[in-house]
């Protein structure tokens, strides 16, 4: 008889992509905190890339194991070790990933009749739906783990599961999301990712995904309660299940080792990027961060540089991908222009640690929900650029619903697909962001006022603190 977290033993899937990986490393570490046995199940490239994270946990005596399973990547048509999203080549190669995840299910059942202790639950990404069935045969809970919050979650629900989009002729058209207590507009081609204008295959595996997650036994977000009630009372009744707001989960990350090696090996040494930090006056410099995903071309990209350098505030950028010609750019004269005021950082950037720095007092942001959440928890305004998928709905989130946000992409242009963003309008945006008076005021105020409201959440009494605690009670009280 389970009487304590102690006495449980999560087993943990995360999809094999930073923006699902990282939260869940987080979870992970935060149940083990509360005294639960934790295992991740992932695959050995995406094991390597966490296993400093867990090597940290497992010396502060946390149990926790990492557990690897091997994709079978030639037999679907993948290069041997491509082993996350982030490394496919193209997004039309995303379904032979999918593939092999399914290949996994048996695999997997192996290892999880081995452990020792028993699992007590399964908290799975949504896009592994045989991991329901996987429960029932080892008749344990299963709880699904979708990246988005509550207000997205319910968008992309509403619009799966009515005939709205049907009922719109052109991509472009705007439409308002319906039955939401808040006024969103958005195009079918920004709503209509996530199934219903895919692939075959694709939409048959998001419908798998829809019966697995109906037949779930809860569904964890990494959200707060305080940052969107309605929706989360919304999301309940929608989907019928308990759902819990255990986040925002980046503020598990309280130590420099933490904070800065969070996902990939970072590409600028941690120390210089805080002594740097740490010769800004408080809320003055910018960050520039477009996630681990989405692709900018090089036109793009030197227009955010020359944006950049036409506001004359402070920055640190990260560039994903540099190409030959984006690179002589930057060689032939921006980086030394700007050297006295701006850091660029090739690669990856230690995200958390600079956001929650003192001297950052705006984020230039994709909209991925992680990084959404992670500008939420600094206390800062944000410039929304979303490139695809949920982000566009977690920018109308931004800019409608919480009001902390300026898009960058102008009304006129939000329907058309890659719009070159010219200079001039990433420099009006930033200064907007960065203003002390008027609207930028106001903005700010309100975007402090959440990150408090994010701290306080996560603290012990807070709500996901003790929405984290209910979720372990609902374990116990099955066993
Ligand atoms: N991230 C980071 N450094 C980078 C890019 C991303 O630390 O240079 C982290 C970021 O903090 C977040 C995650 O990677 O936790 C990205 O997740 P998100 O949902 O924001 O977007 P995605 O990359 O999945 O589109």
């Amino acid at each position: 008889m389970a009487s304590s977290p102690k006495d449980l033993h999560f087993v943990l899937f995360p999809l094999m992509q930073q923006g699902h990986m990282i939260p869940m490393v987080d979870i992970a570490r935060i149940l083990a905190h509360r005294g639960a046995t934790v295992t991740i199940i992932t695959t050995p490239v995406n094991a390597n890339r966490v296993r400093p994270a867990i090597a940290r946990a497992i010396e502060a005596n946390l149990k926790i194991e990492l557990l690897e399973l091997q994709l079978s990547l030639s037999e679907v048509g993948l290069p041997e070790g491509c082993e996350n999203f982030d490394m496919i080549p193209s997004f039309d190669l995303f379904p032979k990933m999918y593939a092999a995840m399914d290949m996994l299910e048996q695999p997997a059942e192996n290892i999880l009749r081995g452990l020792n202790p028993a699992p007590s639950c399964i908290i799975s990404d949504n896009q592994f739906p045989w991991t329901t069935d996987l429960a029932r045969r080892l008749v344990i809970p299963r709880f699904v783990f979708h990246g988005p919050g509550c207000f997205t979650y319910l968008c992309l629900h509403i619009v799966m599961n009515t005939n709205i989009l049907n009922e719109i002729e052109s991509d472009s058209d705007y439409f308002t999301i319906p039955g939401i207590a808040d006024e969103i507009q958005v195009t079918k081609a920004q709503a209509a990712g996530w199934g219903k204008t895919e692939t075959k295959e694709m939409v048959e595996f998001f419908q798998r995904m829809e019966v697995a997650e109906k037949a779930a036994d809860g569904i964890v977000v990494n959200s707060f309660h305080e940052l969107e009630p309605n929706y989360v009372e919304e999301l309940k009744k929608a989907k019928d299940k308990k759902v819990w707001c255990i986040g925002p989960v980046s503020l598990h990350n309280r130590s420099f080792l933490d904070k800065a090696s969070r996902g990939n090996k970072s590409g600028i040494d941690e120390h210089d990027c805080l002594k740097w930090l740490n010769t800004k006056e408080p809320r003055s410099v910018i960050f520039v961060c477009l996630g681990s995903m989405s692709s900018i071309t090089t036109d793009q990209m030197i227009e955010i540089g020359l944006g950049l350098e036409m506001s004359k505030v402070p920055f640190i950028w990260c560039i994903r991908n540099t190409t030959k010609e984006s690179e002589k750019w930057l060689l032939d004269g921006y980086e030394e222009r700007v050297k006295d005021r701006g850091v660029i950082v090739r690669g990856w950037a230690p995200q958390v640690l600079i956001l929650s720095h003192r001297a950052v007092g705006g984020f230039v942001t994709h909209c991925g929900w992680n990084s959404t959440l992670e500008g939420v928890s600094s206390g800062i305004p944000m410039i929304t650029w979303p490139h695809l998928a949920d982000q566009f709905l977690n920018e109308r989130f931004i800019v409608d619903v919480l009001k902390s946000g300026v898009s960058v992409v102008e009304v006129g242009d939000r329907d058309k697909v890659g719009v070159l963003v010219k200079k001039e309008r990433i420099k009006l945006c930033v200064e907007s962001v960065m203003e002390r008076e008027g609207e930028g005021e106001v903005r700010r105020k309100r975007a402090r006022e959440l990150g408090e409201m994010a701290k306080r959440a996560m603290e012990e009494g807070g709500s996901s603190y003790v929405n984290m605690s209910l979720m372990i009670q609902d374990i116990i009280d099955r066993l």
